[in-house]
């Protein structure tokens, strides 16, 4: 037992690093993308801190560079998922009991390796694996995931000090305690510090988890395991199970042990995982937690008093880096007809400079899409634009997968403010544009409320006050995360906390202790110093 009070202090946020031309950073990460494409690896399943290999081996390759191989994974089938489940069943009582603080110091010193000699191997594995730039893996792999892992302790910290009332005769307390059962933790592609925050976030309020990554990005989900485990996370906390979510899914959230879902990924898949649990409820030992994030179909609202230069920049920016493929993505934008003219030759100016290609070499700002299934997905959209008569294809339109997956970037005009392109979410390089008449800035405003089930984020750009405060208020459910003049993505841990309604997800806000506290159930104790020795009340005395 530690005597004493531990505290931790507020963290900074990891400064991001540049890249220049010259830097001591980019020659490292260089030499690091060097040698992992000159080295490729077998990954195995990980579980109970054992490497379990499966010899079912799939080949993982950079979405960019199809010819060259990084490696083999062993996919994990329902075996390695019953497995992981007992593993992280055993591994549950030691670490649950542990004192708070010596969880926090595992994440602790997690975020300290990876700012340090692991920076540049997770980069180089996100931007190979995912086709990520040095600047996209870097605010990702690195600084993001190292926010989670020192300001989850520090929010952790905050749920436990909310303890409720005590008076001089009793004392009141509340007791953190982590869910019973395990956690199932399953994460997208598209960023890895999402998929190290999913299994580390409930592992740090105590419970033991089952971490099936996305088959598109093992690479990145392996190197946080070994950092993990240098960081001294003990054997069967965490278990990573390579394989396919229809197949590993079934088992893992059938079980009765099934304590909770951490979840971020398509709106599709999480309503199917709901489902899935709703089935049959009464088969789990409580109501397992359930907290997705999930899809977005993400706005920029412009009034005409709006900038045109940060407004440019902000549409490039927020439709086109990473591929679009970032659940915050600029996906529709509704543009006052006053403003139209200007703002489509200056962008269309703007993404013409636009290079695309393999994300080793540094100019490129744009890679290829992760799979052949987000290719085929994304070209339906821009084959359906072409033909459709509502659409005009302003830039862009092509693609060509012979070395990656590769489209360029598109902007396309829609003359029908409720057609699919300005609605469902198509998670590639595609930004709609529907022109409104400047007049209509109300009836617009609803219109973007009402015209996708999304909620994740949006943004205005407007300089009159009175307009921002207008729309601050029509798109209050419109978006989890709403920025004023601002690019809808980039949202830092601390300081912005992440995540939509609707269709978008719960939003429990990943980084925050609300997210947290959905790895907990409170017990209350009361204890009474001198309590009642006799059934009688006073008021019975006499009639
Ligand atoms: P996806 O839904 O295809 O896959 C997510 C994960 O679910 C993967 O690990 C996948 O293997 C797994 N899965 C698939 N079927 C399953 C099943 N039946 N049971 C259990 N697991 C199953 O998503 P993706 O393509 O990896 O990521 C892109 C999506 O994620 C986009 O829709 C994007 O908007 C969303 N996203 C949302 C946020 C957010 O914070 N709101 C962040 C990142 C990504």
């Amino acid at each position: 037992m530690f005597n004493g009070l531990f505290h931790i202090r507020e963290p900074k946020n990891e400064p991001v690093l540049g890249y220049e031309p010259g830097s001591t950073e980019r020659a490292a990460l260089k030499r690091e993308l060097e040698r992992m494409l000159a080295n490729p690896i077998e990954v195995p399943c990980i579980i109970g801190g054992r490497e379990v290999t499966t010899g079912d081996l799939v080949e993982m390759r950079p979405p960019h560079a199809l010819r060259q191989s990084l490696g083999r994974y062993h996919r994990a089938s329902a075996v390695e998922a019953e497995l992981a489940i007992a593993a992280a069943n055993e591994a549950k009582g030691a670490w649950s009991e542990m004192d708070w603080s010596a969880r926090a110091t595992v994440l602790h010193k997690a975020a300290e390796l990876l700012a340090g000699k692991y920076r540049y191997t997770l980069n180089a594995a996100t931007m190979l694996n995912t086709s990520k730039t040095c600047h996209q893996a870097e605010i990702d792999s690195a600084c993001e995931l190292i926010d989670f892992w020192r300001f989850n302790p520090y929010f952790m910290t905050q749920v436990y000090d909310d303890q409720p009332l005590s008076t001089q005769q009793v004392i009141n307390y509340m007791e953190h305690r982590p869910l019973e059962g395990f956690v199932f933790a399953v994460s997208p592609f598209n960023f890895a510090s999402i998929a190290g925050n999913l299994p580390t976030a409930p592992a740090l309020m105590g419970n033991a988890v089952v971490w099936k990554p996305s088959s598109t990005a093992i690479l990145p989900a392996y190197y946080i395991m070994q950092v993990l485990k240098e960081a001294g996370l003990p054997d069967g906390v965490i278990n990573l199970v390579p394989g396919p979510g229809p197949v590993i899914g079934p088992p893992v959230l059938n079980h009765t042990d099934l304590g909770g879902v951490h979840f971020t990924g398509s709106t599709q898949v999480f309503s199917t995982i709901w489902l899935t649990v709703g089935s049959d409820i009464r088969k789990y030992i409580s109501y397992p937690r359930i907290v997705g994030e999930t899809g977005g179909k993400n706005f920029v609202f412009v009034h005409e008093s709006a900038d045109l230069d940060v407004l440019t920049a902000a549409l490039v920016r927020g439709a086109f880096e990473y591929q679009g493929q970032k659940c915050s993505a600029a996906s529709r934008a509704y543009i006052p007809d006053s403003l139209w003219p200007q703002l489509r030759q200056r962008m269309l100016d703007e993404i013409g400079t636009i290079r695309m290609g393999d994300t080793c070499d540094f100019r490129n700002f744009m890679g290829a899409v992760i799979d052949q299934s987000a290719f085929k997905s994304i070209t339906q959209y821009l084959e359906f634009a072409k033909s459709d008569p509502n659409l005009d294809v302003l830039c862009g339109g092509g693609y060509e997968d012979r070395e990656g997956y590769f489209i360029e970037p598109t902007v396309v005009e829609s003359r029908d403010p409720r057609s699919k392109l300005m609605s469902e979410e198509i998670f590639g390089p595609v930004l709609t544009v529907y022109v409104y008449p400047a007049k209509r800035y109300e009836e617009t405003l609803e219109l973007c409320d009402t015209t996708s089930p999304y909620a994740l984020t949006g943004a205005i750009f407007a300089r009159d006050r009175f307009a921002i405060v207008q729309a601050t208020r029509a798109l209050r459910n419109a978006a989890g995360n709403f920025y004023i003049n601002d690019k809808p993505t980039g949202a830092v841990v601390g300081q912005q906390p992440f995540g939509g309604s609707r269709a978008s997800g719960t939003n429990d806000k990943a980084g925050t202790w609300l997210n947290l506290e959905r790895w907990v159930s409170p017990r209350s104790i009361k204890e009474t110093y001198l309590p009642a020795s006799d059934y009688r009340y006073p008021f019975m005395d006499g009639e």
